[in-house]
C-alpha cells in the first residue's frame, strides 16, 4: 500500500509535470493581462467564529422541522442591493447570533468550531464546497487544508486571490471522519448557505463537488455527468436574481485523482467561470 510520503512525492511530481506542461503550478494562467477577471482588489474579511460554546444535547426534531427551522429567515431579510457594510452586518450577526451555538443537526456533537465561511462580501465569485474538513473544523476557516491550498491554486491561475472571492460550505460542522453530508445534515444546514447567498448575490457560483451541486440545483444527476456545463440557482425567485452555476470537481476529489485530464476539466470549467465574470462586467 502505497503510504503518505510517497503519495505525497507522487503529488509532487505530478505538480512539477504540470508546470513544465502549462506554465503553473495549477493550470496555466489566461495568456494576456487582459483576459484577467476585472475584479476590485478588496481587504480580506474573514468572518471568524466567537468562543465556542459547548454542544448543546439536540432536541428531537424530524427533518421537515429542521428544514423549516433552518431556512427561516431570523434575521434582515436582504431584499435589494446592500451596501458592503450591511452585508458584513447580516453575515456576522448569522454566525454569532445562530450559527456558532446551532444543535440543529447531530454535527454539532463532534465538532470543535463552526466554519462559517469568509472573503470579499462584494465579490462576483462564491465557491461553495461540502463541508469542513479536520484542519478547517481546528481553524474555524474554509479551505485551509490541503484542499484548500490547491484551491487557493485555482483561484489564483484564475488571475484572482483568495481575498476576492467569497467561500463557503453547505454545511457548517465537519462530518465525523471527512464523510459527506448525510441529506438531514445537509436539510438542516442549508439556510444558512442560502441567506449567504442571499446577502452576497454574487454573480457567479461555483459548486465544488456533488453535495453543493445538488443542493443548489436540486438535482440528483453525478458531478461527473453535470460539471462544465452552465446551470441555474434559481433560490433568491421571484424577488431575487437567477444566478449561473458552474459545478466542477471538488479540490479534495483533484487531490486523490490528480490527472492531467482531471486537472484540465476543472480549468476548462474555470476558464468558462472568468470568462462569464468578465462578460458580466463589460454589459455593466
Ligand atoms: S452542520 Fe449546520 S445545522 Fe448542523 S449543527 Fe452545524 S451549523 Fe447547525
Amino acid at each position: 500500500m502505497m503510504d503518505d510520503q510517497d503519495r505525497i512525492r507522487r503529488i509532487a511530481r505530478q505538480h512539477v509535470r504540470t508546470d513544465e506542461l502549462l506554465g503553473v503550478s495549477f493550470m496555466p494562467v489566461a495568456g494576456r493581462q487582459e483576459d484577467a477577471v476585472p475584479t476590485p482588489v478588496s481587504q480580506p474579511v474573514m468572518v471568524s467564529s466567537p468562543p465556542v460554546p459547548s454542544p448543546r444535547p439536540l432536541p428531537r426534531s424530524s427533518s421537515s422541522e429542521l428544514s423549516a427551522a433552518a431556512k427561516r429567515p431570523s434575521g434582515p431579510a436582504p431584499s435589494g442591493p446592500l451596501s458592503r457594510q450591511q452585508k458584513l452586518d447580516i453575515l456576522a450577526a448569522m454566525n454569532a447570533d445562530e450559527v456558532v451555538s446551532c444543535t440543529k443537526c447531530d454535527l454539532c456533537r463532534t465538532r470543535i468550531q463552526t466554519v462559517f465561511g469568509e472573503g470579499d462580501p462584494d465579490t462576483p465569485l462564491l465557491f461553495v464546497g461540502e463541508g469542513p474538513g479536520q484542519t478547517e473544523d481546528e481553524q474555524g476557516r474554509p479551505f485551509v487544508g490541503r484542499a484548500g491550498e490547491l484551491l487557493n491554486k485555482m483561484i489564483v491561475a484564475m488571475g484572482l486571490g483568495r481575498e476576492q472571492v467569497y467561500i463557503a460550505n453547505v454545511v457548517k460542522c465537519r462530518p465525523p471522519n471527512n464523510r459527506p453530508p448525510t441529506p438531514v445534515e445537509v436539510d438542516a444546514c442549508s439556510g444558512y448557505l442560502l441567506r449567504q447567498i442571499a446577502t452576497l448575490r454574487p454573480k457567479v457560483i461555483v459548486t465544488l463537488g456533488g453535495p453543493a451541486t445538488k443542493l443548489l440545483l436540486s438535482t440528483s444527476q453525478g458531478i461527473t455527468t453535470i460539471r462544465g456545463t452552465w446551470h441555474q440557482f434559481n433560490g433568491l425567485q421571484p424577488e431575487g436574481p437567477i444566478i449561473p452555476v458552474m459545478p466542477t470537481f471538488h479540490p479534495a476529489y483533484l487531490l486523490r485523482a490528480y490527472t492531467e485530464d482531471n486537472r484540465r476539466k476543472v480549468w476548462s470549467d474555470l476558464q468558462k467561470v472568468m470568462q462569464k465574470i468578465k462578460g458580466e462586467s463589460e454589459t455593466k
